[in-house]
């Protein structure tokens, strides 16, 4: 497929957040390229959706935290559309366990596919993308990074070190003015609450000052603006958008 339009890779598009992604920067007239672990038919039905509408997209199944497949994916990729304009490191996964009920399994699962997939996708994409001289990098981080909830220590180790790869890396890209931002959002309407009992669900909620949840447009909305003229002067920068739950 020839593309004459400027593309961005959204890891974890399938469902969710990156789901909300997909679609709003599709409707932005970007060529979306989104990966998924395992949701082939929710990504089939997605891409679907979005080519009915006369928007562009594609799906892969990609593990980002399997080097090999970030390898394949990303090389196939640049040699047919070249770098990509923006890297949405989306993908995320949550394995809760108070510290000393923890497996070794459980903290490595979310490490890997929540922190080193970050360094595989930008490793892959990056140094076609400071060729070109123009693009943005965005990490999905969390509050989780700022304010306590036990039982995710591995989760939170992951989301605060995303808010310290984006500040080195922007001062270490900037000049190419490739432009690095962290999203750090706080509940968010997708699957990934669906473990969260419902009383806990609702004292979570009573701490919300906007009395909601978010929606996933509300990130997406942020994505767009960031990628957009209005976003070329802010890098290094990590955004909450919580309803005021961290206020
Ligand atoms: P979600 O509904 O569970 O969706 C997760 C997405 O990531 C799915 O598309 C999933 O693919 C994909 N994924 C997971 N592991 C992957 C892997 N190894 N390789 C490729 N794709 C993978 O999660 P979400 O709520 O949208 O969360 C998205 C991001 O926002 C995460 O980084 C999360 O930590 C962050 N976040 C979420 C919230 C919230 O309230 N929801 C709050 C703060 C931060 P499959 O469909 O194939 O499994």
């Amino acid at each position: 497929m020839n593309i004459s339009i400027p593309w961005v890779f959204v890891s974890g598009g399938s469902r969710g957040i990156g789901k909300g992604i997909v679609k709003m920067l599709a409707t932005q007239n970007y060529h979306v390229v989104f990966t998924y672990k395992s949701s082939t038919s929710e990504a089939q039905i997605l891409c679907q959706e979005i080519k009915q509408q006369g928007y562009s997209c594609e799906g892969h199944q990609c593990n980002v935290s399997n080097a090999e497949e970030v390898s394949v994916l990303s090389a196939k990729l640049i040699s047919q559309y070249g770098p990509p304009y923006a890297i949405i490191n989306n993908a995320g996964i949550t394995q809760d366990a108070l510290l000393i009920n923890m497996t070794e399994e459980e903290w490595h699962n979310v490490i890997s596919t929540n922190l080193s997939s970050v360094y595989l996708v930008n490793h892959a994409f990056l140094p076609e993308m400071l060729t070109a001289g123009d693009g943005c990098i965005i990490h999905m981080s969390s509050v989780t990074a700022f304010k306590a909830n036990s039982g995710q220590v591995n989760y939170a180790a992951t989301k605060a070190a995303m808010i310290g790869i984006t500040r080195s890396l922007a001062v270490e890209v900037g000049r190419f003015n490739i432009r690095v931002n962290t999203i750090a959002p706080g509940l968010i309407d997708t699957e990934m609450l669906d473990h969260i009992p419902s009383p806990h669900k609702k004292k979570l909620l009573s701490n919300i000052p906007l009395g909601r949840l978010g929606a996933v447009e509300d990130i997406a909305l942020t994505i767009n603006f960031l990628l957009s003229p209005g976003g070329c002067y802010i890098t290094g920068q990590t955004f909450v958008i919580d309803g005021g739950m961290t206020a």
